[in-house]
């Protein structure tokens, strides 16, 4: 099924990253409208009507998030665009800051205003050098045309937006260590409460959207709440960007209402790579996310679809994977990738993601022992709930349901020493 184009819409065109094409094609008059018929107050109603829920892995009602800014203080309000997208098999984002930043700009700007921020902060990933070229040339333009800085498009409403480019470290994509990285420190998670809603940037309150998130507040701002809570599915509502890859035809971002059956996005990436390797399990939301088996993705792609399931949409990264995968190997790359990207604060998760790189290796190689694969599951017990960030469970929940999943393929790796899908592939 063909699906409309919101999100992606300027897409493919050429000069989609300018002003001029974003203005051509009725860019930013969703924001004038926003400042005609709305209050701020109004607009935050409007945001939390519409049910979108953010786009960054939480899932969290975006508009709800906004109310949780305390009322009444003397402080400057801040809004910190998470541009981070470090997430293995997430690359959404980076399309629509390099593609489309008015998309997201423009959501930016509603944004700050309902909920009376003066200055914003765009936090980009390190490794995105062309993104966070492309973004700040849009600011510049944004400037240029009044749409930034003072008493913008005339509604009196100032506001500054300061592209920040991080250091390459995946766990300043969680909100509190990226708001240390802002500030100027090592990246490491803040023991949470306080909330950065109550306690954020420098000290005050403080949103932080995911990129995505923001520019489904520009289609709110242009169409409405109703409009977009009809897209998709009761409490899951409106556009979503998934990122299909592994063993697909045509890895890439697919864009499609929140609730798509994951079997009709893998037909949309181009149904399976080798017809003589079929669906083995598929991890529905990036890396961190627990995987299901090939018998367990009759599944919408929607939040609470993916949480009855038993996993999550995390980030809409998908991997998707075929006969040939073996899991053990899988798993070692994903924790290989986690223990390098601990930032160290927590015992259980500094030497849990070691033990499991260890663990995983021995088993692939051969070495592994008879108590292994319980010993995993042991290991990923005492770091899940155990840690001051969710890496803590971005690491536990995948060896977990690795392991309920395929614990027969753990254990052959014990009993034939060694990996029975090289050994096949070998022969
Ligand atoms: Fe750092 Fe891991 Fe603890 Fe998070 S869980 S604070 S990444 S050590």
């Amino acid at each position: 099924m063909a699906y409309d184009k919101l999100l992606t819409r300027n897409l493919g065109k050429p000069n989609s990253a300018t002003l001029d094409a974003y203005q051509a094609s009725g860019g930013y008059q969703g924001l004038r409208r926003v400042f005609k018929e709305f209050t701020p107050e109004k607009f935050v109603e409007e945001v939390k009507a519409s049910g979108l829920r953010g786009r960054g892995g939480a899932g969290f009602p975006a508009g709800v998030k906004w109310g949780f800014l305390p009322k009444g203080l003397e402080v400057p309000r801040y809004l910190c665009v998470n541009a981070d997208e470090s997430e293995p098999g997430t690359f959404k984002d980076r399309l629509l800051i390099e593609q489309d930043p008015h998309l997201v700009l423009e959501g930016i700007i509603a944004s700050a205003w309902a909920i009376g921020c003066h200055t914003a902060f765009f936090y980009i990933r390190g490794e995105f050098h062309k993104g966070a070229r492309i973004f700040q040339k849009a600011i510049e333009e944004a400037y240029a045309k009044g749409l930034l800085g003072r008493n913008i498009l005339g509604s009196g409403f100032d506001l500054d937006l300061i592209v920040y480019r991080g250091a390459g470290a995946y766990i300043c994509g969680e909100e509190t260590a990226l708001l240390e990285s802002l500030e100027g420190k090592r990246g490491l998670p803040r023991i949470k409460p306080p909330f950065p809603a109550v306690v954020g940037l420098y000290g005050c309150p403080t949103i932080i959207n995911n990129v995505e998130t923001l520019a489904n507040v520009t289609l709110i701002a242009e169409r409405g709440a109703a409009w977009f809570a009809a897209i998709g599915r009761p409490k899951n509502t409106g556009p979503k960007l998934f990122c299909v890859s592994g063993h697909v035809a045509r890895p890439g971002v697919y864009e499609a209402p929140l609730g798509i059956p994951m079997k009709e996005l893998i037909e949309m990436a181009g149904g399976m790579m080798r017809p003589d390797r079929p669906l083995k399990a598929v991890v529905p939301g990036g890396s961190s996310m627990k995987i299901l088996p090939a018998a367990k993705c009759d599944v919408l792609m929607d939040f609470d679809s993916l949480a009855a399931a038993g996993t999550s949409l995390g980030s809409a990264g998908m991997f998707v994977m075929d006969s040939g995968t073996c899991m053990v190997d899988a798993l070692w790359n994903v924790c290989r990738f986690y223990a390098h990207e601990s930032c160290g604060q927590c015992t259980p998760c500094r030497e849990g993601t070691g033990w499991f790189v260890k663990i995983l290796k021995r088993l692939e190689r051969g070495d592994g022992v008879p108590d292994d694969v319980e010993l995993l599951d042991n290991v990923a017990s005492r770091v899940e709930g155990n840690t001051i960030c969710p890496f803590g469970e971005a690491v536990a929940w995948p060896v977990q349901s690795y392991v309920k999943e395929f614990r027969d393929e753990f254990q052959e790796h014990v009993t034939r020493r060694g990996c029975p899908l090289a050994a096949a592939a070998a022969r």
